[in-house]
């Protein structure tokens, strides 16, 4: 387990930006956290650190945003507003999630019953205690 403390957005980017850049094809990293702790910031990050250059924003009418510009194709799911996880079948989750790109997922906490048995857990969390922008992130190996 590895825990890194940022204490604004730019951070949390940067921390990303690493993720992305150490990314291999195949990887699936969930995010769990509230509303407004930074997922969505994170993923702007990984994406940056794949290469992608397009402004990444969180997928709203899609449950999934593909883009195909970095080094591997990225895959960043929101299931934020998914009803069942039959949604997730309809739009063929499995070719995303075992194929050969990097597969991002907030709230993943949603669709606990389909996650691989292994992925990479990030946990963002605030701390009121120290901040309005301190975030609390913790990375886990998940070998179910
Ligand atoms: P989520 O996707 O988890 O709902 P967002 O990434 O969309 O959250 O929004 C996070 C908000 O929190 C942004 O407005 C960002 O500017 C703000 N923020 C403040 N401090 C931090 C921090 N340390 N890390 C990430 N975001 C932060
Ligand atoms: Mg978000």
């Amino acid at each position: 387990m590895e825990r890194t403390e940022t204490f604004s957005p730019e951070e949390t980017f940067r921390l990303g930006q690493k993720l992305g850049e150490q990314a291999r094809p195949g990887e699936l990293y969930t995010l769990t956290g509230d509303l407004g702790t930074g997922k969505t910031v994170l993923t702007q990050g990984i994406a940056r650190g794949l290469g992608v250059e397009e402004p990444v924003c969180s997928p709203t009418f899609t449950i999934v945003q593909i883009y195909e510009e970095g080094r591997m194709p990225f895959y960043h799911f929101d299931v934020y507003r998914i009803g069942d996880v039959e949604e997730m079948e309809e739009i063929g989750y499995e070719d995303y999630f075992y194929g050969q790109g990097l597969t991002i997922i907030e709230w993943a906490e949603l669709i606990r019953e389909i996650l691989p048995k292994n992925h990479k857990e990030i946990r963002i969390e605030k701390d009121p205690e120290k901040g309005f922008d301190y975030r609390r992130i913790t990375i886990s190996e998940v070998t179910k």
